[in-house]
């Protein structure tokens, strides 16, 4: 099988070549047509099956067909440019991110983030940003105020920035929870709720963990609508 038989654009093709991947992983296999489609996924599955790509893959394909980040992401960005060369203070508007990405980790996190830079170098685009515990406010304000397509983060900064106004999950179309079980292990039940419930329930969801029994079962189904289930 190959990654133009499961049917994503040639840009992202591309550069899987340069990457080095020649055939995708039996868990992309089975994700990305699924996820194209816009089917909401629970998959079981371990580190280096290739679930990262499972889910990014289609998620870049899918935001990849829509026309430019709202004009009015953009424009806030460009505002407040223009506030700070009139010596103003600007006034921060709230990220509206397409997609995001829960993780356990900031180490996860960073490497979710340094694989979709990766496999979206031909897309220009779609920017990925990781928020992340115990990384500086102002710097993430920085790279919130660009309005970036896809936010990765660990659920407790998460919260803080929601919180305080930062980020506006109205547009998001795409939520991945990765490594689910363990982010349930570390207490994460609540923010993880509480996330959700600030997404629009139009979103496509996708649960990866390494089981999907009991309590990370239980939230799973709760979470996602008519999920295609995917054990690897
Ligand atoms: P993951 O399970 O997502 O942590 O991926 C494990 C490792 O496999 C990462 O270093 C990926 O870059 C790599 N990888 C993922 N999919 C493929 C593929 N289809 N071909 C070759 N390497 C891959």
């Amino acid at each position: 099988m190959t990654f133009e038989s499961l049917g994503l654009n040639t840009s992202i093709i591309k550069a899987l070549t340069d990457a080095g991947y020649t055939a995708p992983t039996p868990v992309q296999m089975q994700a990305i047509p699924a996820a194209i489609e816009g089917k909401d996924l629970l998959v079981s599955s371990q580190t280096g099956s290739g679930k990262t790509a499972a889910f990014m893959l289609p998620s870049l394909h899918r935001l990849s067909l829509e026309g430019e980040q709202s004009a009015a992401g953009k424009t806030a960005n460009q505002e407040m440019q223009a506030a700070r060369a009139r010596g103003e203070r600007p006034r921060f508007k709230a990220a509206q991110p397409k997609m995001l990405v829960l993780t356990p980790t900031r180490e996860l996190a960073l490497q979710v983030t340094s694989n979709t830079d990766k496999y979206a170098v031909n897309l220009r685009r779609l920017k990925a940003v990781s928020i992340l515990g115990g990384m500086p406010y102002p710097k993430q304000m920085q790279l919130l105020a660009k309005n970036p397509e896809i936010l990765v983060a660990t659920p407790g900064r998460l919260i803080d920035h929601m919180e305080s106004g930062k980020i506006d999950f109205s547009q998001l179309e795409i939520l991945v929870l990765d490594e689910a079980d363990r982010m349930l292990d570390m207490g994460f039940i609540d923010d993880i709720e509480k996330i959700v419930e600030a997404t629009p329930s139009t979103r496509q969801t996708m649960l990866f963990s390494a089981t999907l029994d009991g309590v990370v079962g239980n939230m799973a189904r709760r979470i996602t609508k008519n999920p295609q289930v995917i054990q690897v």
